[in-house]
């Protein structure tokens, strides 16, 4: 019998994680590795970020902060979602926490009882589900595929909803997609949740600046549902933070002191000095976050011009993030040229690290088998390279 509790046996490893650690594992060899599995911005975090941490420390801001995070930030966010989002709070209504990761956690174990039901729209991030089961809840699928460009339905949606559904969770812009849902698709998604006010909306919103369609949209912009959107953001994409592990969520009162109680007995308030320059980040606003996304805008055209001329994948073209998700399922059911056969999308993801030598993700960690996940947050060189390489990679297999 195992030592361990039967609630880390019943927990995956993350996917993402893993195929990073096998890339850098290789890398240590001397092997020359071109690592496209990481949802990490390749930019360092702007110079007066990191200038305010510096003073933070000699501030001596290195004590135990408030738990849900200095007034002073959470009034930063205030603003933050006033002025961007159009989205009216109040600073009691601000949790910050060790990473959009963290609240995403905190939320579900303040909502979630044993047996009640989250519907994720399938592909979704990797640790939904996972966090789900954590909290003894039961995800529900809504599967899509690459013709719908990965949304979902307001049919689909209902048909999903039953009496013991308490949680929708989605993203968009949508890791591992790159899909985006306008006002309007948000809109049809919203009159179902009219009918079905038990039903709670984590909005994860952590990609909002990498958006090549417009303005970013939120679902917690709809007065009629206002209440029941927890929204999920943080400095880790936006800013290029994510080693400072600096996150937040947005939502009614009553919720978010339950997860400043939750944090209050686990975490407790995050890093003094990360929190200090979360408020410069905000304040100095975003110029350096759309140089960022003109860099990916272009990256983007190239991997999809790139991805189209390889035989036997299908890929669409995302509307935000940094990621490509190709249907690579033609590939299914043939061989290496050491004879082994292709049987999913770890086993081609495995393939194109060992032969190609590019880290990629395989799609069923994310819910959808038929596919596999590229970050093309890397040089435009390198991407070229990887690209030509998963090609030739592909070639050989027959
Ligand atoms: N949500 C999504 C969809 C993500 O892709 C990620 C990071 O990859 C996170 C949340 C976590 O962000 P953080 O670094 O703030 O924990």
């Amino acid at each position: 019998p195992s030592i361990l509790s039967d609630r880390i046996n019943n927990l995956s490893e993350s996917a993402t994680l893993k195929m990073t650690k096998l890339g850098r594992e290789l890398a240590a060899k001397g092997i020359n590795v071109i690592s496209l599995s990481v949802g990490e911005p390749d930019f360092n975090t702007p110079e007066h970020v990191k200038q305010a941490a510096k003073q933070a420390l000699d501030d001596n801001y290195t004590r135990y902060s408030p738990v849900p995070g200095y007034p002073e930030l959470r009034k930063a966010i205030v603003k933050k979602l006033k002025d961007e989002n159009g989205l009216d709070y109040d600073v009691s209504q601000i949790v910050v926490s060790t990473g959009a990761k963290q609240s995403l956690s905190n939320a579900i174990l303040t909502l979630i009882n044993p047996g009640d039901e989250v519907i994720i729209p399938t592909p979704y991030w990797v640790s939904y589900s996972e966090m789900v089961t954590l909290a003894e809840g039961q995800s529900v699928f809504i599967h899509t595929t690459i013709d719908s460009d990965f949304k979902i339905t307001p049919e689909e949606l209902e048909a999903a909803i039953t009496p013991r559904t308490k949680l929708f969770m989605f993203s968009s812009p949508c890791n591992p997609t790159g899909s985006v849902y306008s006002r309007a698709e948000l809109e049809s998604l919203v009159r179902v949740f009219e009918k079905y006010p038990q039903v709670y909306i984590i909005s994860d919103e952590i990609y909002e600046h990498i958006n090549f369609i417009g303005k970013h949209e939120s679902i917690a912009q709809f007065e009629s549902i206002r209440d029941r959107v927890i929204l999920i953001n943080g400095f880790s994409k936006a800013f290029a933070m994510t080693g400072w592990r600096l996150g937040y969520l947005a939502a009614d009162k009553a919720i978010a002191a339950a997860n400043d109680k939750l944090q209050g007995q686990t975490t407790s308030g995050t890093c003094s000095i990360a929190q200090r320059a979360g408020i410069v980040a905000l304040e100095q606003g975003l110029d350096t976050v759309l140089e960022m996304k003109e860099a990916f805008a272009r990256r983007r055209e190239l991997v999809y011009n790139l991805l189209k001329e390889i035989p036997g994948v299908k890929t669409n073209l995302p509307q935000g993030a940094f990621y490509f998700f190709p249907d690579i399922s033609s590939f299914f059911g043939k061989k290496d040229p050491q004879g082994n056969a292709i049987k999913d999308s770890a086993d081609l993801a495995l393939y194109l690290l060992n032969e190609a030598h590019v880290a990629t993700v395989g799609g069923d960690s994310f819910g959808n088998n038929n596919y596999i996940r590229l970050s093309y947050a890397a040089s435009d060189e390198s991407l070229k390279e990887a690209l030509r390489r998963i090609k030739e990679a592909l070639a050989k297999l027959g």
